[in-house]
Formats: structure tokens, sequence, C-alpha cells
């Protein structure tokens, strides 16, 4: 079998010589704790503040805030509520419209769903697997109207409040041109960044584009708290409004529970950020050793005319956050996928389309090539840290 070559690369790579595991599968994205997680996590529980109130979290937010270069950071429970609370903030009410790609994780769709809004999917390019500027400015022409400095479809009559990009697998989109044709449309630019930490387009880190910038700490993403989530965002008044919804919309009083509006419980415990700010220190680390790991896929797909391996867009430094391979088509997808399966190597499709999906079926969508060329094709291989 000619795949055979390509399971024992990836063996060699993420097994250990000395293992006494038998037949183990190697994982698509495993979380690495090499440095001092367990100290701060220690000197948390001594501290007693483990929950809602403590020092990791204010300082995850400055660390976090300084490392990809935006005013003010948020933590969040997760990365799913970081998207809910910026899509509040950008003013999404019920019976909006977002618009985003049908190419993305479940979560981009479910926040815009939590405001009782509905999303609009627009094409990605072939080439990011993001939001297609084109795409979107060909959409904007033919479906809808400015009027009074609000983007109407004129399909439905609903105002699009928000459009919500997606840098996927880590390498970003074409955000610059996405960002100026919302200017021009007068929606407000929201970055889904949950799997692009450490990704920059012309050397400014994404998530930093749009007026909010959503990041997730899944265990499955680059570094994790477990579960954990950050808004970015310049704006002091935002920043505040989005520290406030967070927190149960409590005003600070020394013991007095005064809530001003219907806020979540969406804030990361200082467990988990005390973790995270173990990670946040590693992350430089990380990202270069998935560049040697990428150097390494790169040399050995050279070798395979049928396979694509997936390179960073220009313009673009990705942090190769999940690596991907393109196959010919959906058949030799499948056998790909099912023969490093059983051979032990955790590999997986791309995402279903959202407007494929049950809940989404009805929803208003551009021609959507792009999408179900890639759907039909991608597959990520093993992706974590090689030790
Ligand atoms: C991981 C992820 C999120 C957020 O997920 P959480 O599990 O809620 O942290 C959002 N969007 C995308 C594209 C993601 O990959």
């Amino acid at each position: 079998m000619r795949y055979e070559d390509i399971v024992n690369f990836i063996k060699k790579l993420y097994l250990n010589p000395n293992s006494q595991i038998l037949n183990p599968t190697i994982p698509l994205h495993e979380p690495v704790f090499i440095g001092n997680e367990k100290k701060y996590l220690n000197d948390c529980i001594d501290s007693t503040f483990v929950s809602s109130v403590g020092k990791y979290v204010d300082r995850f937010e400055k660390e976090f805030a300084e490392y990809v270069g935006s005013k003010y950071a948020v933590a969040t429970v997760n990365g799913t509520s970081a998207l809910h609370i910026s899509l509040l903030l950008a003013g999404v009410e019920s019976g909006d419209e977002v618009i985003t790609q049908p190419l993305t994780f479940i979560a981009t769709c479910n926040a815009i769903s939590y405001c009782g809004a509905k999303p609009v999917f627009v094409d990605v390019d072939r080439d990011t697997m993001g939001l297609s500027p084109e795409s979107l400015k060909k959409f904007l022409e033919e479906n809808c109207e400015v009027v009074d400095e609000k983007c109407i479809n004129k399909t439905t009559n609903a105002t699009i409040k928000a459009c919500v990009p997606m840098h996927t697998f880590g390498h970003p989109c074409k955000i610059d041109e996405i960002q100026k044709v919302c200017a021009e449309w007068h929606i407000t630019l929201i970055e889904d960044a949950a799997e692009s930490l450490g990704s920059r387009y012309k050397n400014k880190h994404t998530g930093t584009f749009g007026k909010l910038g959503a990041f997730s700490f899944n265990g499955n993403k680059i570094i994790t708290s477990g579960g954990g989530g950050a808004i970015v965002t310049d704006d002091e008044e935002l920043a505040k409004r989005a520290k406030h919804l967070t927190t149960t919309a409590k005003v600070p009083h020394p013991y007095e529970y005064v809530h001003d509006e219907v806020g979540y419980n969406y804030r990361m415990p200082n467990l988990n950020a005390a973790l995270l700010v173990a990670q946040l220190e590693q992350l430089d680390k990380f990202l270069q050793n998935k560049r040697e790991l990428t150097l390494k896929y790169e040399e050995l797909f050279k070798e395979y005319d049928d396979i694509e391996f997936v390179k960073e867009p220009q313009n673009a430094t990705s942090n190769y956050w999940l690596q991907a391979v393109v196959l010919e088509n959906l058949e030799t997808r499948n056998k790909f996928l099912e023969y490093t399966n059983k051979s032990g190597i955790m590999t997986r499709p791309i995402w279903k389309l959202m407007n494929e999906l049950e809940m989404f079926k009805d929803t208003q969508c551009s021609g959507l090539d792009n999408a179900k060329y890639l759907e039909e094709r991608v597959v990520n291989i093993p992706s974590g840290v090689t030790l």
C-alpha cells in the first residue's frame, strides 16, 4: 500500500522507541506540559484562590494582550463564550444576520445562534480555507444595500450586523481585504481566531484586525487551559463591557450583590489561568517546533503527486496548528482516512459544511464551490508538538 511510507514516517516522528505500549494510536494534537504548569497550579491551590478571583487571571490577561499586540484582553471560560460576548458587543440582536464561512467548527455558528441571529454563508478561498473577500464583496453587491449606515439584506430585510471570518487551522485568511469590505458596508468585523494564536498576517497578529477577536484554549488548541478563551480589543469601553458581561454584570461593591443587567458566568477560573500562564511562556517554543514539523512533512509529501501538503498562505506566518493535506477526490480521501486510522494514525476529515447541518439547512448561502471542494478533500494529520 502506498500510504505505508506515510504511516511509518509519522510513527517515527511521534513514537518513543522505548515505549511499552503496544499499538498506540498517535493523536491529532496532544497538549504538552513541560514548563511551569505544576509550579503555578500548586501556587494557585496553596493560595485557595482557585475560582473566579485571583492573580493568574489578571496576569494572563495582561501577558496575552501584550503577546498578540492588542490593548486589552478578557479571559473567558471557553472560546464559544468569547465569540458569544463579542457578537453581543457588536450589537448583534435577535433577528439580525451575521456573515460567516460554511467551512468552520460548529462553535462559530452556535455563538451566532445564541444571540438569536442567523448565519449567512459566504464561500472561502481555496488557498487560505478562510472567508473570501471577493465572495464577500460579490454577495453584498448582489444582495444588500446600506440604509442609514446599516447593511440591509434585501432578500430577508434583516440587518447584517457582523462578519466573522475564521483562520482555518491557523492559516490567516485575507483579513485586511475583508476588513476593508466590512468597513465600506458598515458591518462590524469580529475574528474567530480560536485556531490561530501565534499566526500573523502582514506582520500583525490575527484577531487584532477586527473590532473584537476571540481565541480558544480548549485541550486541542496550540496552548490550553483545559478549557478557556479570550476576547481581545483595542477599545477600552468594549473591554470594560466584555469584563462586566462575562462576570454576571456585577457592579463592584465590597459586599452588596448588585447586578445592573442580565450577565453571564463566563469567567475563566484562576486555576485554569494558572495553567495557561505557564503554557503561554512556551508558545514560541511550540511554534518553532511546529515549523520544524512542517519542513519534515513538506519533504515527505514531495514524493506524492496526488497529495498536496497545505502550506501557509501568501503574506502570512501561520502557527500550523493542525497540519493538513488535500487529496485528489472524495474517494481517495476516504481511502486515506481508512488506511491511516486502521494503522494507528489519527487522521480526520475537515468539518462538514455548516449549511449541510440540520439546524442551518435553510440558511442563505452564496456559491460555495471552494468550500465544497475542500470539504471533500482536506484531511488533518498528526500535528502535536514533537518531543
Ligand atoms: C475551538 C474553536 C472554537 C471555540 O471552541 P471552545 O471549545 O468553546 O473553546 C471556536 N471556533 C473555532 C473555529 C474553533 O476551532
